[in-house]
């Protein structure tokens, strides 16, 4: 039997899971993704996250704010967060990071909440899960500037698609690098040849659920399930057996995020 998998990021919040939940759930189990951790985005998707992994025993939640959503949000959400932080099943801060493919947050608007979420996670040695849209070398300075001052944070690299350099730096701080479901499209070699690098033991996998489905399902709403399929490509990538990239991948997750899967 193979090793059971973690999908370390999934939005299971989102209206496409809200019909069927229960079905995705039981897809995951028979994929042998024995747990998911639901992540936030918003105040309110921080409370819905909370209130999944209440509800199903597989389902672990974050707390945070997304850099495209910040300036959407109401004063006091930053409050509630804040709030949720300590609510059960809590295993992580995030999604924060930088973006600046969209504008939806001012870049300097953002810079302060991902710098308040590194204080959060440090208080409460929950892991720091960041989002990273062509803001690679800014973010990689606002990680280094936190490493300087306080020494290592437990954090990922979520659905990461930066190059070796960008890998390397974050490495070399001691984050881990999670790879979705673009690492399998046809036109990614460029990432996986830094996948190829990233060591086994600084690795994890995510469907980023429900968006950006790996292939051979890419183009449908992705789910916990799909996991396998990126890990699969991965063990493919590093010239291992599936169940060793499961196992170890697994094993980090459990480490970081302190999970029993
Ligand atoms: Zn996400």
């Amino acid at each position: 039997m193979l090793s059971p998998l973690v999908d370390t990021h999934a939005h299971l919040d989102d209206e496409r899971f809200q019909a069927d939940l229960p079905q995705v759930l039981e897809r995951a189990r028979a994929a042998g993704v024995l747990s998911t951790i639901a992540i936030a985005t918003t105040a309110a998707t921080s409370a819905s996250c909370i209130a999944l992994a209440a509800a199903h025993a597989e389902l672990f939640a974050s707390v945070g704010i997304q850099p495209n959503h910040v300036a959407q949000e109401a004063a006091d959400a930053w409050d509630s967060v804040v709030r949720l932080v300590t609510s059960p099943k809590v295993v992580a801060i995030g999604e924060t990071g930088l973006d600046r493919h969209w504008h939806d947050t001012p870049f300097a608007q953002q810079e302060d909440y991902f710098a308040r979420h590194l204080v959060l996670a440090r208080k409460h040695k929950l892991a720091v899960v960041i989002h990273c849209r062509e803001a690679e070398a800014d973010t990689v300075r606002m990680l280094r500037e936190d490493f300087d001052k306080h020494g290592p944070v437990k954090a990922v690299m979520h659905s990461f698609t930066g190059d070796w350099t960008t890998a390397e730096s974050c490495l070399a701080m001691g984050l881990y690098i999670s790879f979705a479901g673009m690492v399998t499209y046809k036109n990614a070699q460029a990432l996986r040849d830094v996948a190829a690098k990233v060591p086994l033991e600084r690795l994890l996998v995510e469907t980023d659920s429900p968006y950006l489905a790996p292939v051979p399902v890419r183009g449908k709403r992705n789910e916990p399930a799909y996991v396998v399929h990126t890990a699969a490509c991965l063990a493919g990538v590093l010239r291992l057996g599936l169940d060793v990239l499961a196992e170890n991948t697994t094993r980090n997750a459990r480490g970081l995020f302190g999970i029993q899967a």
